[in-house]
């Protein structure tokens, strides 16, 4: 007899929702999170003086329309969104201009154009995969895109990848994002913010989960997942406060927790911090251990600030972009969440959130980090006119883990993992770098919707 039904690993979206829907499906299930608190890397805070921030620039393509706002409906959860963003401006010439404007395009351009989103709107899932393994910066040249046009696009799939260049971008990913938002947007791109931030969609899933009866433990960090023979048999928990030696010299010693299905609901980068990858002795085969190793370093990274003045820097509810920044040279996107809701600043206070989008290997040198950031700073007083004396708050940030895998040719569709595990019984995966499409937190969101289909199927 088990402990548990289910053992989910990971209280990010994705495991908070693959949880509470097996918890629903009448599961008894435990969901554990190494830190104390949910969220993962939609993480919020809240400040002393009344501000809530996200760990970083965050906003949720689709917003009421896309998988995030379903899985939250298929748990009972209504999540409250503020105004969407469905244009995007762009800094050109020395100021922001609104899309519309900033193309201009004659009446058989205009066209073209047309035929072009109405052929994107009808592509299919064979279509994607067609477009998979090859780059976004193909499908620009194909299509004859150029000038003003091809900008605007190299902005939009910038922010649908987290990735700067066009030739290193997946084209059936962008296409896929694009057609969603072209059918249920009437737009190439639309996103919108929860109110009162990340916190908006991850509070009301940790209720969700506990009004079902489930049961979340914070702090506690899985060790391994163990196995009996070719069948999951439950997870090993670090034990605390077990050992008076400093973490970084004990061997920790765990508790075992036993369940016969485990769901990870972590990354892939952290899979070899809790499944065995040593060939003699892991249930899991040579091939699937090697397919991970391989492309666990595919990431994206950023780095950036969120910044409060007593002033607002911008006022629109729109999402902000540009190709090269005139200090570090990287695409620059931007929002300023207290546009969208002025709830998640004091009254008064407004916030910017500002990003740059880098290559990993540019931001892992923490000297190269450092001057990258101080570039960054001067940059963004440039773009929004204002000096430090305005400043109330400025909080430097990066990652190196954004957004999933990173959506390159050869890494999306049905090149990302599986959400269930080959030839052991009882072990599946969820979350933003296994299979599902779509900007980082929809895809997540998609994945633990396909997980469980998976698991109750
Ligand atoms: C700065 C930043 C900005 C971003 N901006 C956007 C954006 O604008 N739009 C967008 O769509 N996406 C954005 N993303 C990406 C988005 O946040 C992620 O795609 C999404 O949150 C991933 O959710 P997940 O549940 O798959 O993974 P995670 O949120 O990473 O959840 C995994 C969880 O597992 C826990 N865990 C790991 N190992 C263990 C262990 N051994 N034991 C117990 N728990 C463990 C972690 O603590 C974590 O809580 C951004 C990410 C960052 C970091």
């Amino acid at each position: 007899m088990s402990d548990y039904d289910a053992i989910v690993v990971g209280a990010g979206v994705a495991g908070l929702g693959v949880a509470t829907q097996l918890q629903q499906a009448g599961k008894k299930t435990l969901l554990l999170e190494m830190y104390p608190k949910a969220g993962g890397r939609m993480q919020s805070y809240d400040l002393p003086g009344g501000y809530r921030v996200d760990i970083g620039l965050h906003m949720i393509e689709m917003g009421k329309k896309g998988y995030c706002h379903e899985l939250g409906a298929r748990v009972g959860k209504e999540f409250e969104w503020a105004a969407f963003s469905v244009t995007l401006d762009l800094y050109e010439e020395g100021k922001w201009q609104d899309m519309q404007s900033f193309i201009r395009l004659t009446e058989e351009e205009k066209a073209s154009f047309i035929e072009l989103m109405k052929g994107i709107a009808e592509m299919e899932e064979p279509d994607f995969k067609a477009w998979d393994n090859r780059s976004f910066g193909e499908w620009l040249d194909r299509n004859h895109l150029t000038g003003s046009l091809r900008e605007v696009w190299e902005n939009m799939s910038m922010i649908m990848t987290t990735i700067p260049d066009a030739r290193e971008q997946s084209a059936g990913e962008c296409l896929y994002i694009a057609k969603e938002a072209l059918v249920k947007g009437r737009a190439v791109l639309i996103a919108a913010y929860p109110r009162g931030g990340m916190w908006g969609v991850i509070g009301p899933l940790v209720d969700a989960f506990r009004e079902l009866g489930g049961e979340l433990r914070l702090g506690a960090r899985v060790e391994q997942v163990v196995f009996e023979g070719r069948k999951v048999a439950g997870v090993k928990v670090a034990r605390k406060g077990a050992s008076p030696i400093a973490r970084e010299w004990r061997f920790v010693s765990t508790d075992l927790v036993t369940a016969p299905l485990v769901v990870l609901a972590l990354p892939i980068w952290h899979l070899d911090k809790v499944l065995d990858f040593d060939r003699r002795y892991s249930p899991l085969p040579g091939w699937w251990l090697k397919r991970i190793e391989d492309i666990r370093g595919e990431r994206t990274g950023l780095l950036g600030y969120i910044i409060a003045t007593r002033r607002p820097l911008y006022e629109r509810t729109v999402f902000m972009s540009a190709l090269k920044s005139p200090r570090t040279g990287l695409p620059l996107q931007a929002f300023a969440p207290t546009a969208f809701d002025p709830g998640v600043a004091p009254d008064g206070r407004y916030l910017l959130v500002t990003d740059n989008v880098a290559e990993p290997w540019e931001l892992e040198d923490k000297f190269n980090l450092a001057r990258l950031m101080e570039r960054h700073w001067e940059d963004v007083k440039e773009l929004y006119s204002f000096d430090d004396g305005e400043v109330e708050l400025a909080i430097p940030y990066y990652t190196t883990g954004c957004d999933g895998l990173a959506r390159k040719p050869g890494l999306t569709g049905d090149f990302k993992p599986d959400v269930q595990a080959p030839s052991v019984d009882g072990l599946f995966f969820a979350g933003d770098t296994y299979l599902g499409r779509g900007l980082a937190i929809e895809g997540a969101s998609r994945s633990a919707i396909l997980c469980v289909e998976r698991i109750l199927a």
